[in-house]
């Protein structure tokens, strides 16, 4: 019984965390300098959106992860990004780009996808209060069965956000595979031998949110968020 239990911890850890470890790695393989490269991922960033017509879009350095803000109109790129030249700064900026060239179309997905990522925050905190709130409530009225419902419930509110994400992979896999690569590759901005390490990060950055969003499940600290204000 004990080795089952460890197995299955095992296994829930590796779903849990392995995706985020795996993007960590990837990012951290490509992201070696290379100073050949004309350019960093903020210049190429703003090259492309100059050329997609979207003047009008900023390029910023962030703390909180590369990310395209739509009401902002702001591409942002975390400093290693922003500042420098590898393979791994290029092919996110251009994927953060064609996020931004996805938003000027009026993609439906998108817009979707940006709907429901809005409402996250709520789900979020809801989810975080109904688990940290459960063991006061059995103190409370001590009742077991309304205790694990109230657990499930919980967990069943964070696993929305997992199903949230996988909904919305299409617009992910769209700016990696379907604007960036191609893009990248029409522009001969990265040599031919560079592609397949562009691909891995490309792959890595689609399934971002999803790999956060299975994290989170089992992050027990970010349940408390919920006191946070
Ligand atoms: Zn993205």
């Amino acid at each position: 019984m004990p080795i089952l239990a460890a197995a299955l911890l095992l296994i829930l850890l590796a779903v849990a965390f392995g995706p985020q470890w795996w993007i960590r790695r990837v990012l951290r393989r490509h992201g070696v300098e290379r100073p050949d490269f004309p350019g960093t991922g903020a210049e190429l960033a703003r090259h492309l959106l100059d050329e997609a017509g979207l003047a009008q879009v900023k390029v910023e350095p962030t703390e909180h992860g590369d990310h395209y803000d739509p009401e902002a109109q702001a591409v942002r790129l975390t400093p290693a990004h922003h500042d420098g030249r590898s393979v791994a700064a290029v092919a996110v900026a251009a994927h953060e780009v064609s996020h931004a060239v996805q938003h000027a179309r009026g993609e439906a997905a998108f817009s979707l996808r940006w709907r429901l990522a809005r409402h996250l925050g709520w789900v979020d905190r809801i989810a975080s209060a109904t688990l940290v709130l459960a063991p006061v409530v059995f103190i409370v009225v001590k009742v077991p069965l309304l205790f694990a419902l109230q657990l499930a419930a919980g967990i069943l509110l964070f696993a929305s956000e997992i199903v949230i994400h996988m909904v919305t992979l299409p617009v992910e896999l769209d700016a990696s595979f379907g604007k960036a690569l191609p893009a990248l590759t029409r522009g001969r901005y990265l040599a031919p031998t560079d592609l397949p390490a562009a691909r891995s990060v490309l792959t890595a950055a689609a399934w971002t949110y999803v790999a956060a969003a299975l994290a989170t499940l089992l992050n027990v600290a970010r349940w408390f968020r919920v006191f946070r204000f």
